[in-house]
Order: structure tokens, then C-alpha cells, then sequence
């Protein structure tokens, strides 16, 4: 599996990343994307509420 250089945001075959010449130890990749997907489900749940309060407010 491909390790995640944070510095140029790419993947990185080994340990060494080739165009910063930074180590990466681990791959930081799926804690931003939980982050991301976190966000994403925060902003369908506001969605959905401005959605609500508008046919609520053109219904009455
Ligand atoms: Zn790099």
C-alpha cells in the first residue's frame, strides 16, 4: 500500500518521499478522510434542515 507524503500531497512508493526527500513513516491519509467524511455528513444534515425550514415556510 501507498504511504501519504503531507508535504506535496501525493502518494509515495517506499519510505522516502522522491520530490521532498521527506521520511514517511505512516500514512496519514484516513484520518483526513474521516475528517472529510465527517464534514460531508454535517453539511447534508444542515441541508436537509435549511430544506425543511424553507417547505415549512412556504407551506404555511
Ligand atoms: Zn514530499
Amino acid at each position: 500500500m501507498a504511504k501519504w507524503c503531507t508535504t506535496c500531497d501525493r502518494p509515495v512508493e517506499g519510505d522516502t518521499c522522491e520530490v521532498c526527500g521527506q521520511s514517511v513513516e505512516e500514512p496519514t491519509r484516513e484520518p483526513m478522510e474521516l475528517k472529510y467524511k465527517f464534514f460531508i455528513v454535517v453539511t447534508v444534515i444542515y441541508l436537509i434542515w435549511r430544506l425543511y425550514q424553507l417547505i415549512s415556510w412556504l407551506t404555511h
